[in-house]
């Protein structure tokens, strides 16, 4: 691929250091992908943001540097699924990570929005782990299905190959003593806490950061269309597993950041996904982070690397 730009972007909360991690775009059709909007919502919402479809889907992970501890949250790919449209043109999480100054060995903590593979793949390269120094966490809720073996031996023939697939890229961790299940809404480090979000998949879980009194939600994918779905939030996506719950999660973590001029990051928002939400429950509109660098002197960060 030829590279346009670093696919990555930094900003601080309060003392912790976000860098937003680009893993690849995909072009897909947001008609197609939005099965119960109407083609006038769908319309007005790419008028509105100046787009046609089809339109470039982002793929993005975080990085948090809290001081004590480098926690990702999402993993991209890693390059797996190719072979699905979806997926084409994705992988590039990892190098990413890299010209972000950041080794896949530093990272200390993984924690996963939900197990489809544009967010899981990245764990594992081969069998081994992408991040052997790091402890993974993902809500009991999400990981159930696959990795309790009663609920595996109960499974439907069809999705059996499916979720073994899940389970492996969880094994390597699992093996090392590196995995850990959460239940519900909980701190994981000092100032990152699970929220849970269930409805795009089961377990769906977003993730609060708080530091020096700045807020950011790690949405996950409550969002997928921004450019419709932030407009009409009750827009579904097409792979929702239950679209109407999915959606009541959505409208309520928007209203919580909208209320809360909250940060918020998605993970399939427009790169780097980071921006802040005005409006209320009908409607929100954007208002993407603006290119810039964190001020040296509030970035201990950069100031200790020289
Ligand atoms: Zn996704």
């Amino acid at each position: 691929m030829v590279k346009t730009q670093p696919g990555y972007y930094r900003m601080m909360i309060g003392d912790f250091e976000v860098t937003a991690l680009n893993d690849g775009v995909v072009y897909s059709s947001a008609s197609s992908s939005l099965p119960n909007a109407t083609s006038k919502e769908i319309s007005d919402g790419l008028s509105a943001n100046c787009l046609t479809d089809r339109i470039g889907m982002s793929y993005n992970a975080f990085l948090i540097n809290t001081g004590d501890k480098l926690v990702l949250i999402d993993t991209g790919t890693g390059g797996k699924g190719a072979n699905f449209a979806v997926f084409r043109g994705c992988g590039h999480l990892i190098a990413n990570l890299r010209a972000a100054g950041y080794l896949p060995e530093q990272v200390d903590e993984v924690y996963i929005t939900h197990t489809h593979l544009d967010h899981v793949g990245g764990l594992t390269l081969g069998e081994q782990r992408t991040f052997p120094n790091a402890t993974v966490r993902a809500a009991t809720s999400e990981v159930d299905g696959f990795l309790n073996p009663d609920r595996m031996a109960a499974a439907p023939k069809a999705k059996k190959a499916g979720l073994q697939a899940l389970a492996d890229l969880f094994q390597p961790y699992i093996k090392a003593g590196r995995f850990s299940a959460f239940n519900e809404d909980r701190t994981l480090v000092p100032g990152i806490r699970a929220l849970a979000t269930h409805g795009h998949t089961p377990g769906h879980t977003s993730y609060v950061v708080e530091s020096g009194g700045q807020t950011m939600i790690v949405l996950g994918d409550l969002v997928h269309v921004g450019a419709v779905q932030l407009l009409y939030p009750s827009a579904h996506f097409g792979s929702d597993a239950d679209p109407v719950e999915a959606a009541a999660q959505r409208i309520r973590v928007l209203q919580m950041a909208a209320d809360g001029s909250f940060w918020i990051a998605g993970a399939h928002l427009s790169f780097p996904g980071i921006g802040h939400l005005r409006g209320n429950r009908g409607h929100f509109a954007w208002i993407p982070a603006i290119y810039t660098k964190p001020l040296e002197d509030e970035n201990p960060f950069t100031k200790s690397k020289g």
